[in-house]
């Protein structure tokens, strides 16, 4: 394992089709609008007369498949589609999904949305045993497990692999039978199933992406299961009974779509609640409130709403510039944020501001902001932050891999409170988060993943436990905040 631990498959989109004559348009579709959950390059498997084809690529969804051909000729009754987030490493052709398979008597589509804990291990295994895998991403480690079962049917081998991987996965798998689906025991990551008017079935990431094809929402993916969509209909069964439901908190703070519900519960409204909760637990004398587009908004305006300070637009987004935490190097994430978020001088001029951001990751985009609001002539500006301290990395599929690059893991709040220069610094508590969420009474955590404020995992981290173990001991001083 390297000495800075990171992952090779993080945060995606995956959107599958079945029973549909618009499958690969559908899947299309379906890949831009769960085009924020990864930009770093997109593919689609059409199930066509002549079995199952592939058109991918590195960059935008629009980017890949500019030529209208790129579709066509994926079309059929199924199809399988995946949009890949953008990491340092491993931006080569070979890992963009869908992975495609092919065996003497079928081939297999496959698409994956998170993080093993246990792929090294697993993979050196089978390299040991003779695999030869053709990328280098952890996904590719199913489909060698599902290939070395003994089990008599192809859904009994599927089951048999689902249960050796650790970690946080939502799968989908397309063959010329059946598109299968299954979620990890935690249901870290999400994945939803919905219906066609014609009568086929979509499972994609977000229920945004349900809605932009018309499909009616059906259920969630629980923890545990697989899901079976043939010509017959669907079957839903559980892989594994020893679950425990910890969504990945992220989810609801940053990365889905406002206009998508997680197990039901909406990401607006859970994100308009995080800052009403910040405005009770962090409230501060101003006279504005304004929150950094877009992914803010919500959270901005629960501040607003609870604290009766009047929401503002205060800073304008354009819609053209792709998001900065993906840019490689920081000198030129920093001037992404500027070119992407410009402030309205006429409304914060003379103002004491109170600024609400989703979170804090490497601090570029708030030690940014914070010298145009004042450049802008803000008269105070009060940062405020509706998740907690991002202190902990994330093995399950977000791209928080290194406490190196964490802002709050090597510095105290009141040194970031003075590395910003603002008046004031305030986070959300972790049962503040909880509790906004809703989400679940009995599971632990209200039934989400923390690990990034707490640093208590819900599952062993396996293959990233030693190297976790050596960053974590370099970073006492700033994680011994962390019950404060
Ligand atoms: P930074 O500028 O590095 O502090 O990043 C903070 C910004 O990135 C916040 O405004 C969030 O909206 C966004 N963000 C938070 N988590 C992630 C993530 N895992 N991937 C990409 N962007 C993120």
């Amino acid at each position: 394992m390297p000495a800075e631990i990171k992952g090779l498959n993080e945060e995606c989109g995956v959107f599958g089709v079945w029973g549909d004559n618009c499958a690969a348009e559908l899947t299309h579709l379906g890949l831009h609008t769960l085009q924020h959950r990864g930009q770093e390059g997109a593919g689609i498997v059409g199930l066509t007369p002549a079995g199952l084809r592939r058109h991918y690529g590195l960059g935008l969804v629009s980017e890949v498949f500019r030529d209208p051909q790129s579709v066509t000729q994926l079309q059929g009754t199924a199809a399988l589609g995946h949009v890949r987030y953008s990491t340092a490493g491993g931006r080569i052709l070979e890992n963009i999904q869908p992975l495609l398979f092919r065996f003497t008597t079928e081939a297999i589509a496959l698409a994956h949305n998170g993080n093993l804990t246990n792929a090294l291990s697993l993979r050196k295994k089978l390299e040991a045993a003779g695999a030869i895998f053709q990328s280098t991403s952890d996904s590719e480690v199913l489909m060698h497990l599902i290939r070395l079962s003994q089990q008599p049917t192809f859904e009994l081998q599927l089951i048999e692999a689902l249960n050796q991987v650790h970690g946080g996965f939502a799968f989908e798998l397309l063959t010329q039978s059946a598109l299968y689906a299954a979620v990890d025991p935690n249901g870290f990551r999400p994945l939803v199933i919905g219906r066609l008017s014609s009568g086929g079935y979509v499972v994609c990431s977000e229920t945004a992406a349900l809605n932009a094809v018309g499909a009616e929402f059906v259920q969630d993916v629980q923890p545990g299961q697989l899901v079976i969509i043939d010509d017959s209909g669907m079957r839903v069964r559980a892989y594994t009974t020893h679950t425990q439901l910890a969504v990945c908190s992220m989810e609801y703070v940053y990365f889905a779509r406002p206009d998508s519900e997680i197990y039901g519960i909406s990401v607006h409204e859970a994100r308009v609640r995080m800052g009403m909760r910040l405005a009770h637990e962090q409230p501060v004398d101003a006279d504005i409130v304004v929150g950094v587009p877009n992914s803010s908004l919500s959270a901005a305006l629960g501040y607003s709403r609870a604290s009766g300070i009047p929401y503002e637009m205060g800073l304008i987004k354009s819609q053209y510039v792709a998001r900065t935490f993906i840019q490689p190097t920081q000198e030129l994430r920093e001037r992404s944020v500027r070119l992407k978020l410009s402030p309205v001088r006429s409304v914060i001029k003379g103002k004491r501001v109170v600024l609400v951001d989703d979170s804090i990751v490497r601090g570029t985009t708030a030690r940014q902001l914070v010298q145009l609001f004042k450049d802008a002539g803000a008269l105070e500006v009060h940062l405020r932050i509706a998740s907690p301290p991002l202190r902990f990395p994330c093995f399950y599929g977000i791209d928080i891999q290194t406490t190196r690059e964490l802002m709050a893991a090597n510095h105290s709040v009141a040194e970031m409170r003075d590395i910003f220069g603002v008046n004031s610094l305030a986070f959300l508590s972790t049962q503040g988060l909880i509790d906004s969420v809703g989400l679940s009474d009995t599971a632990p955590n209200g039934g989400l993943c923390v690990a990034y404020f707490t640093g208590e995992y819900p599952t062993p981290l396996e293959d990233y436990a030693p190297a976790l173990k050596q960053e974590l001991s370099q970073l006492q001083l700033h994680v011994s905040e962390v019950s404060a």
